[in-house]
C-alpha cells in the first residue's frame, strides 16, 4: 500500500514559516508555503515584513537552532558578507550597570540585515523537493471539517479578481506574524479567539546604514548601549553587516522615538548614556536613507489552551508571540519552535492514517497538534517573562502585572547583572540567559546566588558612575 502523502499549508513565507515549511517537508508533508508578498530578489527588502529594515541580532540560541535544522546557513551568510563575532568578547556593551567586560567569546553572533538571513532560508528551504512556494497569495481565512482543519481559504493578490479558492491541507500552520487574523478566522467559525498576556513598552526605532571602513570602532566589532529603565530609556546598537556597511539603530521606550531625518538621529544618539556611540556614528557616511518603526505592543496569544482549537492547525513564530524587539528574541523563538516541532515529528514518523476530514480516512499528524501548540507555547515561554519582566521596569509601561515578586526579580537581576561586570560564573549565567542558550533557572545556581548577593547596592551604583563617566 503506498504512504499516504499529508499535504500542509505553511501561511507566510518569512522565518518562522520556512522553516517550519522545511520541519514538515522533512517529515514527509508536502507543503505550500502561501506568502502574499511577491518576494524580491536576493535579499531586498520585503514589504511583508516591514521591521526588516531595523536591526535583527540572531541571538546565538536562534544561530544554533537554525544551523541544526540547516546546516551550512552560517557559511552561507558569512559568504555574502555576514559578520562573526564574539559574544561579548567582541561588542562594546554598556549594560544598565555598566561596561560588560568580557572574559570569554562564549557564544558567536552573526550579524546582517534581516533580507540576507530571509534569503538564506528562502534559497535552502525551496530547495527541497517537498516545498512549493505560492507568492502573491493572501490566506484569508481557515477551511474546517468538524473537529479538524481540512484547508485555507485564498486569493490572488495585485488582480482584480477577489475569487476565493480552498487549499485543502491536513496541517496548517500560521507564521503570518504580528499581523495574523488566526483569532478572527477562528472567531468567524464559532471557536473563538485565543486568551492574550499583553505587555506595551512603546518601543519607537530608527535605523540607517552606513559605510564601513575597517578602523571606525576601536576596540570591538559591535556596540550596544542598552536602556538604562529610571535614568536613559533610550538606546543604540551598531553592528556589522554585509556589503562593507554598519547598520546604526537608536530607539526608546515610551515618549523616546527617534526621528528619521539625519541631524534629528544624530541629535538622538548624541544623547544616549555614553559620548562614544555618538562620536562613532557622526564620522560615518550613509548609505542608505534612514528609516522609522513604532513595533506595536508585545503580545503572546495562547492558543494551546484554546477548547476548541481545530485539530492540525499550529500557530508559530510572531503570529503566536511578540516580544518587544530590543531583546532580540523573536527569530530565536520562531526557530526554536522550528525545532520542537521537529523533535516532535522525528524522522520516520511519516504522515499517519487517521479519522480525515468530514469523516473520511485521511492523514493527520502523528502527534496530536494541541500538543505542539503547547510546546511552542513553553518555548515562547521563558522569553516572554524575561522580555515582559524587564519592560515593567519602565513606569510608561502599560499591561502586564506588577507585584512584589517582581520588584524582588528585578533587585536580583541588578545585583546578577553588577556581579557579572566583573565576575565570571554570573556573567555566564547573565549571557546564557539573555542569549536564550540556557533556561532562566542558571541564573540561580549556588556560584551565581553567591555572587549576587556580594553584589549590588554600593557596587552597582559604582559601577554605574564609572559607566557614566565613559567607563
Ligand atoms: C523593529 C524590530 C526589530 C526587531 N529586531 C529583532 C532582533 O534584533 N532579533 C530578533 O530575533 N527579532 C527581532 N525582531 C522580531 C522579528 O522581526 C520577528 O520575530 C520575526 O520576523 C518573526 O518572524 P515570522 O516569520 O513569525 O513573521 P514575519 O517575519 O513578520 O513574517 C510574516 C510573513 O507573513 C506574510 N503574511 C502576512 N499575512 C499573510 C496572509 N494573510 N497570507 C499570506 N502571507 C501573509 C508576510 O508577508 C510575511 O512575509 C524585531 C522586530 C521589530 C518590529
Amino acid at each position: 500500500m503506498p504512504l499516504p502523502v499529508g499535504r500542509a499549508a505553511v501561511l507566510g513565507g518569512s522565518l518562522a514559516g520556512l522553516l517550519h515549511a522545511w520541519v514538515l517537508a522533512e517529515a514527509g508533508w508536502r507543503v505550500t508555503v502561501v506568502e502574499r508578498d511577491r518576494r524580491p530578489g536576493k535579499a531586498e527588502f520585503a514589504g511583508g515584513v516591514p521591521q526588516a529594515r531595523q536591526a535583527h541580532l540572531l541571538m546565538p540560541a536562534g544561530l544554533y537552532a537554525i544551523e541544526r535544522l540547516l546546516p551550512g546557513t552560517t557559511e552561507l551568510l558569512t559568504g555574502e558578507g555576514a559578520q562573526r563575532f564574539g559574544l561579548a568578547t567582541d561588542i562594546r556593551w554598556l549594560t544598565p550597570a555598566g561596561w560588560l567586560d568580557s572574559f570569554s567569546p562564549r557564544h558567536t553572533i552573526v550579524s546582517f540585515t534581516r533580507p540576507l538571513i530571509d534569503w538564506a532560508l528562502r534559497h535552502q528551504v525551496l530547495l527541497h523537493p517537498g516545498v512549493e512556494a505560492r507568492d502573491g497569495v493572501e490566506a484569508v481565512g481557515l477551511a474546517v471539517a468538524g473537529t479538524r482543519i481540512a484547508g485555507i481559504r485564498c486569493r490572488e493578490r495585485g488582480t482584480r479578481d477577489r475569487t476565493e479558492s480552498v487549499l485543502p491541507a491536513e496541517v496548517v500552520v500560521d507564521a503570518t506574524g504580528r499581523t495574523s487574523r488566526a483569532p478572527h478566522w477562528l472567531t468567524e467559525l464559532g471557536l473563538g479567539a485565543p486568551e492574550e498576556s499583553v505587555v506595551d513598552g512603546g518601543v519607537g526605532y530608527c535605523t540607517g546604514l552606513f559605510r564601513r571602513a575597517g578602523a571606525d570602532l576601536a576596540g570591538g566589532r559591535a556596540m550596544y548601549l542598552q536602556p538604562r529603565p529610571g535614568r536613559n530609556p533610550r538606546f543604540g546598537i551598531l553592528v556589522p553587516v554585509e556589503g562593507d556597511r554598519w547598520m546604526v539603530t537608536v530607539g526608546g521606550m515610551r515618549g523616546f522615538t527617534p526621528p528619521t531625518d539625519p541631524d534629528g538621529f544624530l541629535s538622538f544618539a548624541r544623547e544616549l548614556s555614553v559620548p562614544e556611540f555618538y562620536e562613532v556614528v557622526r564620522g560615518l557616511e550613509p548609505v542608505a536613507p534612514i528609516h522609522g518603526f513604532r513595533p506595536p505592543p508585545s503580545r503572546r496569544r495562547h492558543y494551546e489552551r484554546l477548547a476548541d482549537l481545530p485539530e492540525g492547525l499550529l500557530v508559530v513564530g510572531d503570529a503566536a508571540c511578540t516580544f518587544n524587539p530590543i531583546y532580540g528574541q523573536g527569530m530565536s523563538v520562531a526557530a526554536r519552535s522550528a525545532l520542537v516541532l521537529r523533535e516532535l515529528l522525528p524522522a520516520g514518523a511519516r504522515p499517519a492514517r487517521g479519522p480525515g476530514a468530514a469523516g473520511r480516512t485521511g492523514v493527520a499528524l502523528p502527534v496530536d497538534s494541541r500538543r505542539i501548540q503547547r510546546a511552542v507555547s513553553r518555548e515562547a515561554g521563558a522569553a516572554w517573562q524575561m522580555a515582559s519582566s524587564e519592560d515593567l521596569r519602565y513606569e510608561t509601561t502599560v499591561g502586564g502585572r506588577r507585584n512584589p515578586l517582581l520588584k524582588l526579580q528585578h533587585a536580583y537581576m541588578d545585583r546578577v547583572l553588577s556581579a557579572a561586570l566583573s565576575h565570571r560564573a554570573a556573567q555566564g549565567a547573565f549571557i546564557d540567559a539573555l542569549s536564550l542558550t540556557a533556561p532562566p533557572s542558571g541564573l540561580f545556581t549556588p556560584a551565581v546566588l553567591w555572587q549576587a548577593a556580594l553584589h549590588g547596592g554600593s557596587r552597582g551604583r559604582r559601577a554605574e558612575s564609572r559607566s557614566r563617566s565613559g567607563r
